[in-house]
């Protein structure tokens, strides 16, 4: 059988810590809040740099720069200077918020008015976000984008015709389990689609046991989803040939903030440390049937492969993976071991 192809991508972005909700008292958080450091050592982006090194793994990092219209490009070149120098792969994550704020600063915005989601805008005012987007990455990476992220995961049909018109490609931005569009040809839990020519490669979402009250889709990520879980569910793409698996993170997964207000006292999460370390170890020991790759790597052939002629299948996880999930991720914290 074909081996199946995991990415992990990690949305690099700063915190924007409320500034947008309470001006007078809140400012972003930048490099702070990526590195979070504990006595001298990251629990953020150099936990996540220095996991994925150990296991000879690459990662995508989606860079956020619409930062820089408040902080400049400073921090945030800062970072990408790290992740480039330990051989990873850049593309593009835009939040419009950050837009918002530094418009709030010159007066263009009005005081209570924002928006971060990319479905309050227009084609025109994407294509122009988009535009001055690329413009961005390109200052501090050096090399323009080839897969673009939206914040929040937020997508509409208006989006893809913008990414086409501004030369994009390739796109990582739909998951269910975030974020429902109201286009049902929009609502894909995985694989490889395409829209206005845009091939889009959604992070994987999978149908968990339903709890009352809650959607029974989940999205692949290393905070929400148990080890277990993500080890069958990229088991359960390799049998049934429905990779790509995409699986998200964050550097603000690995710690928790205990307090932001003033400036950030950070705590480090070992559990979760320890999933995203079993899952590197996981897919370098099982190489054979799962390849690790970026999205630059499969970016010729994503884009230029037909599509599969088969519709996705949807990927399931039983009760042993949610057992594992709440217990880590719900009890635990409660009796304060994690
Ligand atoms: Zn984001």
């Amino acid at each position: 059988m074909t081996p199946t192809d995991v990415c992990i991508t990690i949305d690099t972005e700063f915190t924007i810590n409320g500034a947008l909700e309470f001006p007078q008292g809140r400012e972003p958080i930048g490099l702070p809040s990526l590195q979070r450091l504990v006595g001298g050592c990251s629990h953020g982006l150099g936990f996540i740099l220095d996991t994925l090194e150990r296991y000879g793994l690459r990662g995508t990092f989606f860079i956020e720069v619409m930062n820089t219209w408040y902080l400049g490009d400073g921090p945030m070149g800062q970072a990408v200077g790290e992740i480039q120098a330990r051989g990873h792969d850049l593309q593009l994550h835009v939040h419009p918020c950050w837009q918002s704020l530094s418009g709030r600063k010159d007066g263009t915005i009005p005081a209570d008015g924002y928006t971060d989601s990319v479905c309050d805008m227009g084609r025109d005012a994407l294509v122009a976000l988009l535009g001055e987007a690329r413009e961005a990455f390109e200052r501090l990476t050096g090399h323009p984008p080839l897969a673009f992220r939206s914040g929040s995961l937020v997508a509409h049909r208006d989006l893809f015709a913008a990414l086409a018109q501004t030369g994009f490609r390739l796109s990582s931005t739909l998951c269910l389990g975030v974020f429902e569009p109201a286009e049902p040809e929009l609502r894909v839990e995985g694989g490889r689609c395409r829209f206005d020519g845009v091939t889009e490669v959604p992070v994987l979402t999978y149908r968990s046991v339903k709890l009352p009250g809650r959607s029974s889709y989940k999205a692949a990520t290393v905070i929400g989803s148990s080890f277990s879980e993500l080890k069958t569910l990229i088991d359960q793409a390799y049998r049934l040939e429905a990779g790509p698996v995409v699986i998200l993170t964050h550097a603000a997964e690995f710690s928790r903030a205990a307090d932001t207000s003033v400036s950030p006292v950070y705590v480090p999460a070992p559990l979760i440390q320890r999933r995203f370390e079993r899952l590197c170890r996981f897919l370098r020991d099982h190489a054979d049937r799962y390849r690790t790759l970026t999205f630059s790597e499969r970016f010729a052939d994503w884009t230029s492969e037909p599509l599969p002629a088969r519709a996705q299948p949807t990927l399931h996880c039983g009760l042993l993976g949610l057992g594992e999930r709440l217990i880590e991720n719900n009890l635990l914290p409660r009796l304060g071991v994690a």
